[in-house]
């Protein structure tokens, strides 16, 4: 399925090599086809929804997409499946590091389950800086001045808090230290790290947690100055492609928020949908 709406030029990736993870659906899938729409030589998808993760691929077509079941809490799934894709496409050019979790439960600060903390600081944490770690290792050993892009979220970057889902805000936060950090630390190689930011899409994610197209229209439609349009998995795919491609050759270290200028608002709104 082409990505027909994309206002960049096509062809932006000739001839790079990606990897997308959480690949298997939402943000991830609407990206990893822009991606092949946009010329990738080869584009892996890394995720732990085993069956979807092998129907997109497919559908992009085998020949230049594979996927690769990675959980990526765990850094030697995360070396193994970069390890794979530069030995089976010669190098890495561009990580896609955008595989998350939601809360399980309302996580206020005087409820806090340190558990469920730990689990989802395992994915949203631990897993994003894993994939930086091996990406990056990847680009330098083989001199590849790359561009990492993480996926943080406006929890953090824009309401800057929220009543609840504490550890969510709490990984987000660190998602933006993450890209700070190793955007300082790369840019000696030539490697660009940034991430997108984006307010709230009906995807496996949010459906989940029991949102609905129409239900988060409603709670945050009043709340977007932008009018007329609605956030969907491709405005942030263009997002993504923008920060991979050198189109943004001298942006490093940036957060681009995807948001129609959505204004912070008293977090309880959000989750009492
Ligand atoms: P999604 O649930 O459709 O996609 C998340 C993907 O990550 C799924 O394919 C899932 O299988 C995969 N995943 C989960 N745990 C994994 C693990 N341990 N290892 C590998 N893959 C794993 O939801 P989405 O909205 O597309 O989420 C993508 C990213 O966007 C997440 O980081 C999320 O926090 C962020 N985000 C989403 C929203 C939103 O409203 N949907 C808003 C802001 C940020």
């Amino acid at each position: 399925m082409a990505h027909t709406e994309s206002a960049l030029p096509l062809k932006n990736l000739q001839g790079k090599v990606a990897i997308v993870t959480g690949g298997a659906s939402g943000i991830g899938e609407a990206t990893a086809r822009l991606f092949a729409d946009h010329g990738v030589r080869a584009v892996v998808i890394a995720d732990v929804q085993d069956k979807n993760g092998q129907i997109v691929a497919k559908s992009i077509g085998t020949e230049r997409c594979s996927y690769v079941h990675c959980d990526v809490s765990d850094e030697k799934q995360v070396k193994a499946m970069v390890d794979f894709t530069v030995e089976k496409y010669g190098q890495l050019d561009i990580m896609f590091s955008n595989a998350g979790i939601r809360s399980k439960s309302d996580q206020t600060i005087l409820d806090f389950n340190f558990s469920e903390f730990e689990t989802l600081f395992g994915v949203n944490v631990r897993g994003m800086a894993a994939c930086v770690k091996h990406a990056a290792r990847a680009m330098v050993e083989k001199g590849v001045k790359g561009s990492i892009v993480c996926t943080a979220s406006v929890v953090a970057s824009n309401c800057r808090g929220g009543t609840d889902m504490t550890d969510y805000v709490m990984s987000k936060h660190a998602v933006l230290g993450l890209v700070r950090a190793a955007s300082q630390q790369l840019g000696v190689h030539g490697i660009r790290v940034n991430c997108v930011s984006p307010s709230v899409i009906a995807t496996g994610m949010a459906t989940n947690a029991g949102f609905t197209s129409e239900g988060i229209q409603m709670i945050f439609g009043p709340f977007t100055p932008l009018k007329g349009i609605e956030l969907t998995v491709n405005h942030i795919a263009d997002a993504v492609l923008f920060l991979a491609s050198n189109n943004s050759a001298f942006v490093t270290g940036h957060d681009l928020v995807v948001d129609g200028g959505f204004i912070s608002l008293p977090h309880s709104i959000i989750t009492e949908n």
